[in-house]
């Protein structure tokens, strides 16, 4: 849905939009919406700035940052956003949308899309790292077994460098028998 500045300054839009799973880029291969993105939504034209104020709700899943296995985050915000038309002369697009919740945001054009809205608001709103459990055991660096759900053998077959003189007079030992 593209927010139009010339609809905009003819009258308030109303919006109530369901997004699809896979129909907002995220541009990240760890973090995946799992339901569909319920938006609620006004937006205005104020003082050339587009006012976008609403709430959204969905359901993304994360990666465990010690152990790698999926990790579900219910996403619930409200949010309240300027936008005004980007001077002319910025150079950097990336500037184009706001990066914190204080600074205004930036159109180009004819108006925004609301799914970058939507991205934005979303990537806000997740934990920059996430646990599965607070006590998660991670993977073993070794043999790469999750270690919540499997004991890995490495310790028991790893040679405590202290022992590896008397290892190898056993070995020797051995050898000779
Ligand atoms: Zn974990
Ligand atoms: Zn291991």
């Amino acid at each position: 849905m593209f927010l139009d500045v010339k609809e905009l300054a003819v009258r308030k839009l109303r919006i109530r939009k369901i997004y699809a799973p896979g129909s907002i880029d995220y541009h990240s291969a760890e973090i995946k919406q799992i339901e569909p993105l319920e938006v609620t939504a006004t937006a205005e034209l104020l003082d050339r700035q587009i006012r976008v104020e609403g709430n959204l709700e969905t359901k993304i899943e994360l990666v465990c940052a010690r152990c790698l296995e999926p990790v579900i985050e219910e996403v619930s915000r409200s949010f309240d956003l300027f936008y005004a038309p980007l001077p002319k002369d910025t150079k950097h697009k990336e500037d184009r949308l706001r990066d914190d919740d204080t600074e205004i945001g930036f159109y180009e054009g004819e108006g925004l899309f609301l799914a970058d809205v939507l991205k934005e608001q979303v990537l806000l709103a997740l934990p920059l790292k996430v646990i599965c459990q607070s006590d998660c055991r991670g993977l073993c660096p070794n043999c790469g077994a999750n270690l919540n759900h499997e004991e890995c053998r490495c310790e028991t077959h790893a040679t405590d460098p202290r022992m590896a003189p008397l290892a190898r007079l056993k070995q020797d030992w051995l050898k000779k028998q």
